[in-house]
């Protein structure tokens, strides 16, 4: 079978992986991909935008299967265009993909299908909104309907923070039209978890949880990034836990979804707040999160091929999963600057030294090769991530393999698992 992979960062670099172990794959194309997908698969280099020489190239190199890593291509409906032309390929069409595209439609649907998630109102004009804040006498989270790169949310403890916030979005566009819709939330209080899902437009196949880490200080300081680190399973994910998750958000969510004839196929990520009410939703996403699928890939010991290739064909009833027993932590090493501005083009060096390391893997996000040379090309530029027996053993085998590697100006997060160590010891 031969495979293609959309995207370019580090949950493409652990598709790709996971993809070319598979038995069944001789052959993965990686569309742009970066230095570390070179290795192990053939990068090229076509933007993730036009869809139809995506088509082309797939017919070309006749592609079993293609598999899409971001949002945007989803959301701009290659799903569709794919389809259109007989090709297979994992994800969901421009109108699934609005669960993660609008948030406003994401809202009312799951509102219609009673899946408990933060209470909202929704506004296009920005003095309504604006007088609804002004009345609000708690912390308020203030988020654009449209993708915004993960940085369309603002948590406001003040709701005096959340009238700059909509000032931003709705008077400064500074999301563009991404921020043309707001939603104006109650701010939730709890532990997130982030749940991954298979869904095949009937069955859901759910894989195993994880927590990210998304401001970029330690101690959650600092603005939102895409994810500067992440460990599976996450502690709070308890069997109950994932069972709620299940019954009350994921099924209702695609069942609301085929009452409305739109067949969800792909990955159904949850982003969720554990409150003291149960789980409610923050978000859904309609594709694998960066970086936890780093953390969750690298503890599959069964085939990623098979099960993406079953949610394809509608047969993930038949599916099954191992997993190993062991925890995965993944450190974020960025670029100093990151989510603001910073250098690329610096060399990457010690790499090689971890090439066999047993139990680590160096996955690339940002990097780029300049004849033998690697280079950072982006803000998040490695995925270290090692597995341990529990989550502090992984973590200090993810910290120690990092200082193996040098970049100029490359800064990482201190504490990446902490919080799930903690939550871990909390449960004994
Ligand atoms: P989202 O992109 O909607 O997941 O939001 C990004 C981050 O903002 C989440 O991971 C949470 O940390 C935070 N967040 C979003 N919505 C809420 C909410 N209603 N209450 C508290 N925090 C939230």
């Amino acid at each position: 079978m031969r495979v293609m992979v959309i995207g370019g960062g580090g949950r493409e670099h652990a598709l790709v992986r996971g993809l070319a172990k598979s038995p069944r794959v001789d052959e993965v194309l990686c569309v742009p991909g970066n230095a570390g997908t070179a290795a192990i698969a053939e990068n090229v280099p076509l933007s993730n935008d036009d869809h139809s020489a995506l088509v082309d190239l797939a017919r070309e190199r006749m592609i079993d299967l293609t598999v899409v890593g971001p949002e945007g291509p989803l959301c701009d409906g290659i799903v569709d265009t794919f389809q259109a032309a007989g090709l297979r390929i994992f994800g969901p069409t421009a109108e699934a993909a609005r669960l993660e595209g609008d948030k406003a439609y994401a809202k009312k649907l799951m509102k219609a299908a009673k899946v408990p998630t933060a209470e909202a109102r929704i506004f296009q004009r920005y003095r309504e909104a604006k007088e609804y804040v002004a009345t609000r006498e708690s912390g308020v989270v203030v988020k654009a309907a449209g993708l915004a790169a993960g940085k369309g949310v603002a948590v406001c403890r003040d709701p005096a923070d959340g009238l700059l916030a909509l000032e931003r979005m709705m008077v400064d566009r500074a999301f563009g039209a991404a921020g043309e819709t707001v939603l104006v939330e109650e701010l939730l209080k709890g532990e997130e978890l982030s749940v991954f899902a298979l869904v095949d437009g009937n069955t859901i196949f759910v894989l195993e949880s994880a927590q990210d880490h998304k401001a970029v200080g330690d101690g959650d300081t600092g603005p939102n990034t895409g994810g500067m680190g992440a460990y599976s399973p996450a502690p709070v994910a308890t069997a109950e836990v994932m069972a709620t998750v299940e019954r009350d958000i994921l099924v209702p969510i695609v069942d609301a979804l085929n009452r409305e004839e739109v067949r969800y196929q792909g990955m159904l990520y949850a982003g969720l707040m554990l409150t003291p009410g149960g789980p409610k939703v923050l978000e859904f996403n309609c594709r694998f999160g960066d970086p936890e699928t780093q953390a969750v890939l690298m503890r599959l010991d069964s085939d990623l091929f098979e099960l993406l290739f079953a949610a394809v064909d509608g047969r993930l009833e038949e599916a099954e999963a191992r997993w190993d027993p062991r925890s995965a932590v993944c450190v974020v090493m960025a670029s100093r600057g990151y989510p603001g501005k910073y250098d690329s083009g610096k060399v990457i060096t010690g790499l090689e030294k971890l090439a066999g390391a047993e139990d680590v893997c160096v996955f690339h996000a940002g990097t780029k090769k300049i004849e033998h040379l690697t280079v950072s090309s982006g803000g998040r530029v490695l995925g270290v991530t090692a597995l341990g027996e529990d989550i502090a053993a992984a973590r200090q085998r993810a910290y120690a393999a990092l200082g193996e590697i040098h970049f100029e100006n490359a800064y990482w997060r201190t504490d990446i698992a902490g919080k799930g160590i903690r939550a871990a010891a909390a449960r004994l």
